[in-house]
């Protein structure tokens, strides 16, 4: 398995890690020729996501650097301002967003807004000749995701989705093991993802949110089941749970469980919940399974197999995330994490939800996936 070394002994830590070659990579990488500085990145949206990842990650990036941001807010401008030493002609609020085009110093706009906000500001972002990293959802729709796109293509820049998971080593290792066959033929793949959710967030607004912990962490089992089956599902069987706090969940689920269906019969059970917790990827095999508990979680992600323990490196997963878009801008090459990638998620998570509203299995052309 070029690239990546899976060892199953606690001794044997593997220090040709994903995260070491990526870092060498970096460091001896013609890059550093064709760049005199580091790529600004501007985060719109300065909320949790934002403040507690993205901008620390953006202090260990090594060829981009948080250089902007928009925001509604005069306090949190002047926080930032103070925190990482911003300068005022790079501190924009949604009003003068648009003459962010005429900033030399930002080369990227990270969307990092509630969902429903996300195609508005990834096509002005576009429109003002700046490459887009857009966090996930991508859009509240399939209509928005396929504008967004068009949008990028139009001003011939780069759309990348924040799925940083792409960029991380156990998840990576998923693919690896079942590229490689390690435990035999994949049979089946659980994901589970939920989280407990306070009241009155704008989570929990159908209009913001665009649904409910399926379009927020419920998109972590699609990509997983993905990622671990290599293959796009041809049908999906969903069913939304009980309410069992009607008020909070007015507008939007509060879990729902589906399966997707693969090429060669493969299934994937998922489940997704904001009444509770759970952080699960596990795949069954013909002479094994390997699992990740927790999965998704931005540190700490740990690693089983039927074999022992799966040994690999913790990362900074935005890091290499935000790095490797800005390799892409740097070398003109399409993101790992695309917009199309986004835009196909997003026909998942709607066939997902019709199939909860109908009762019925709805079929997924494999090829209106990839259009
Ligand atoms: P948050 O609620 O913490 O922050 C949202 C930000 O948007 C705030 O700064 C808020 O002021 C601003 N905002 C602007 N207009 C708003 C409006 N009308 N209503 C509410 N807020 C408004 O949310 P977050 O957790 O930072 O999530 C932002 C985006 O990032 C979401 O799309 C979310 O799915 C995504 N996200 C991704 C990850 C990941 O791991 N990739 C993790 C968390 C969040």
């Amino acid at each position: 398995m070029p690239g990546i070394s899976l060892s199953f002994s606690s001794t044997s830590m593997a220090e040709s890690s994903i995260a070491n070659a990526a870092a060498l990579e970096l460091e001896k990488s013609p890059l550093a020729h064709l760049q005199d500085r580091k790529l600004g990145i501007a985060l719109v949206g300065l909320g949790g996501y934002s403040s507690d990842q993205l901008a620390p990650a953006l202090q260990e990036t090594k060829l981009c650097e948080l250089k902007g941001i928009v925001t509604g807010s005069p306090d949190k401008a002047s926080n930032w301002k103070k925190k990482y030493s911003l300068q005022d002609k790079n501190i924009y609020n949604y009003e003068n967003f648009d003459s962010i085009k005429d900033n030399p110093d930002i080369d990227i706009i990270y969307v990092v807004l509630p969902n429903s906000m996300h195609a508005e500001y990834t096509i002005r972002a576009a429109k003002a000749g700046k490459h887009v990293i857009c966090e996930k959802p991508m859009a509240i729709n399939v209509k928005e995701a396929e504008e967004m796109i068009a949008a990028c293509e139009q001003a011939d820049r780069l759309l990348s989705i924040g799925y940083r998971l792409h960029f991380e080593p156990h998840n990576l290792a998923m693919t690896q093991y079942r590229e490689a066959r390690t435990f035999g033929e994949l049979s089946k793949v659980y994901a589970m993802d939920g989280m407990k959710i306070e009241p009155g967030v704008w989570r929990l607004n159908k209009q913001l949110a665009g649904g409910g912990p399926l379009m927020d962490v419920g998109i972590y089992c699609v990509q997983a089941a993905i990622y671990t089956t290599g293959q796009l599902p041809i049908a999906v069987t969903a069913k939304e749970g009980v309410k069992t706090d009607k008020e909070k969940f007015r507008e939007v689920e509060e879990s729902l469980k589906w399966t997707m269906e693969f090429p060669h019969g493969v299934l994937a059970e998922c489940t997704t919940s904001y009444a509770e917790e759970m952080n699960v990827l596990r795949a069954e095999a013909s002479k094994g399974w390997f699992a990740l508990e927790p999965a998704y979680e931005y540190k700490g992600i740990n690693g089983k197999t039927s074999q022992g323990k799966i040994e690999m490196p913790q990362v900074n997963q935005q890091a290499l995330q935000m790095d490797d878009f800005a390799k892409c801008v740097l070398t003109k090459t399409k993101s790992k994490v695309p917009g199309e990638m986004g835009l196909r998620d997003l026909k998942i998570l709607m066939a997902i939800y019709e199939s909860a509203r109908s009762g019925e299995k709805v079929s997924i052309a494999q090829s209106w996936l990839t259009k």
